[in-house]
């Protein structure tokens, strides 16, 4: 736009512009991780409801619903995977949403000065995290749960397809999901020392030693420690070589990304493991609903959170292998 003439009025002080540009591109980008996790919630909800009305085929292990002409769809195992998968980024990224909206509160509200710096560092942490993860799995989720449909996913009058091209812009507006990675490696993990990693690491750390011991949560702290363990060696290694060449930390971060958010959801779900758990024990509340977040927890520790590891190989590859070829050679 070209404004002929126009006068202009400087908003704020001089110089300070940029600061304030991020306090509203930081809400901003929150926000549209919200619009991902909503996308994926809506796409649930309505490929779950599609799985257990479609009738196609019978069981793999014999017929579960005699009475009609064929077994709903949500029996084959392949949907499972599918809705599973779904299900269990849903519930732990609206956990991390709500892990990071608590301590945006305690930020912008608490009474002690250092609670509300320590909150502000894992906001500041998380946010390229919650913005390019969950936007990321809005497209994914979107199409996992078109694809439950089958072709009734791909033409327009269901609305499954309406997701997915909803879903896409926000990878790219409010800058980039590699531009996030790239926050994410360029200023969030180097800024004070580390002091905004630590304000991750150390709950998690801490939430492994305490709960180590305990045999229930065995199946879920051991994959959590193994990720983690995985996680800190891959951001040594990144703030060593990425000092010395910054295409290093470039090549790592979207990769590196992905490994945070996978390893930040296997703790919700530990998180939540022992909070059903606890509601079991005492067999207060929907006995249903808390055994199925632990079902789905096995899920992801046994078939999504092992993602890392192979994350975890890619950021340790380094960035030989993308800046070798020149540019005419592509
Ligand atoms: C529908 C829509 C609505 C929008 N609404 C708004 C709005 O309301 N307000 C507003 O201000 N903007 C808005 N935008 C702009 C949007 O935020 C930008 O398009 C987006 O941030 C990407 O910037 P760009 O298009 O300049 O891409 P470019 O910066 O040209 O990036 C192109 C590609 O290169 C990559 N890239 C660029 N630089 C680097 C680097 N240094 N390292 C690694 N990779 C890099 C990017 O990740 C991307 O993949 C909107 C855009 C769209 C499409």
């Amino acid at each position: 736009m070209n404004f002929d003439d126009a006068q202009g009025w400087l908003v704020g002080e001089p110089h300070k512009g940029l600061r304030a540009m991020f306090i509203m591109m930081n809400a901003a980008r929150l926000g549209v991780g919200m619009q991902g996790l909503g996308i994926c919630e809506v796409a649930y909800q309505n490929g779950l409801a599609y799985a257990k009305d479609r009738l196609q085929m019978r069981s793999l292990t014999g017929t579960k619903a005699p009475e009609k002409p064929a077994d709903p769809i949500i029996v084959h195992p392949d949907v499972r995977r599918m809705l599973l998968k779904s299900k269990a980024v849903t519930e732990a990224g609206r956990a991390l949403s709500y892990w990071t909206g608590m301590n945006l509160d305690i930020a912008n509200k608490h009474a002690d000065e250092g609670k509300r710096q320590e909150a502000d560092d894992l906001v500041a942490l998380l946010t390229p995290i919650v913005k390019a993860y969950l936007t990321d799995m809005g497209t994914e989720i979107g199409n996992e749960c078109m694809q439950v449909y089958g072709g009734h996913g791909y033409i327009a009058e269901w609305g499954m397809e309406q997701y997915v091209r909803d879903a896409r812009i926000a990878q790219i507006y409010e800058g980039t999901n590699g531009i996030q990675a790239l926050d994410l490696v360029g200023r969030k993990m180097g800024k004070s020392f580390g002091r905004l990693l630590r304000r991750f690491f150390h709950p998690v750390q801490k939430f492994i030693s305490e709960n180590q011991a305990d045999e229930s949560m065995q199946e879920f702290i051991f994959p959590l420690a193994k990720s983690f363990a995985k996680l800190q060696q891959a951001t040594a290694m990144i703030a060593q070589k990425g000092m010395k060449n910054p295409d290093e930390a470039g090549a790592a971060s979207s990769d590196y990304l992905r490994q945070f958010a996978l390893v930040a959801l296997a703790y919700m779900w530990c998180l939540m493991v022992k909070a059903a758990q606890a509601k079991l024990e005492a067999k207060e509340g929907d006995q249903e609903f808390y055994e199925s977040k632990i079902i789905t927890a096995r899920f992801f520790m046994q078939r999504m959170l092992p993602e890392a590891d192979g994350r975890f190989k890619m950021v340790m590859a380094g960035a030989d292998t993308l800046m070798e070829l020149d540019a005419s050679g592509f």
